[in-house]
């Protein structure tokens, strides 16, 4: 498996939307994990949550390379695989996303997912009938960034998409249960609960999961159990 970071700047920055990195590598997690993808990780976020991390993509000296909806498009169709992962920072947020994510939609060869934080509205693009899966986070308590989530996108959500609890508290947890309880998630959507990588024991997500009959599934980072820190995605 071979990361293909982008780095350094080219000095044409008008009008062309900021990518941190793009790569192929195994998905890590949500419903495709495990499977082959192209991700294209665009830099910036509205949000800064107390464990992120993929901070450096955020930062506003972050060295993207700055690319037309085209180049990126060309970039996926060049590694073959019929995975796209669309993630950030905050993809909603890149400049012409809608033109980027039409490319990708309008080619039966790819299957697009988008990672999103939870703290966009998602109306525009499922109204739109674009065939493409959400993995929208769930920020919690621990996270510092709870109270920037759009509940109302949970209404959008259906089985091909999937909402995902980042947990690194006890606390958390019991937020999670909640949240699927007040919005019957479970009936909508699939959900994951991952632990925050380092800081919250698995075993404790699991025994909770169980211990209160929750529809939902333990999601645990498969590329930072196979490759750490090393890898960023
Ligand atoms: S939303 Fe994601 S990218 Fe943005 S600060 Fe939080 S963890 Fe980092």
């Amino acid at each position: 498996m071979k990361v293909v970071p982008v780095r350094g700047k080219i000095p044409d920055k008008n009008d062309r939307t900021a990518v941190a990195e793009m790569f192929s590598g195994i998905n890590g997690e949500g419903l495709k994990q495990g499977a082959p993808a192209t991700f294209i990780r665009f830099a910036g976020c509205n949000l800064s949550c107390e464990w992120c991390d993929t901070k450096w993509a955020n930062d506003d000296d972050c060295p993207a390379l700055y690319l037309t909806p085209d180049e990126i498009y060309f970039y996926a169709l060049d590694k073959g695989l019929s995975n796209v992962t669309l993630t950030g920072g905050e993809p909603l947020l890149a400049l012409h996303f809608s033109e980027i994510l039409r490319k990708f939609a309008d080619d039966p060869f790819f299957s697009s997912e988008i990672e999103t934080n939870g703290s966009i509205p998602l109306d525009y693009i499922r109204r739109s009938g674009e065939k493409i899966s959400f993995t929208v986070d769930c920020k919690l308590p621990s996270s510092g960034m709870s109270d920037r989530i759009v509940y109302k996108n949970f209404g959008l959500l259906g089985k091909r998409d999937c909402v995902k609890f980042v947990v690194g508290s006890a606390d958390d947890l019991e937020q999670t249960a909640a949240i699927i309880k007040d919005y019957s998630l479970a009936k909508r959507t699939n959900i994951f609960l991952s632990p925050v990588y380092g800081v919250m024991n698995p075993e404790e997500i699991a025994d909770f999961i169980v211990n209160n009959a929750l529809d939902a599934r333990l999601g645990l980072q498969l590329h930072k159990i196979i490759w750490g820190d090393r890898r960023r995605k």
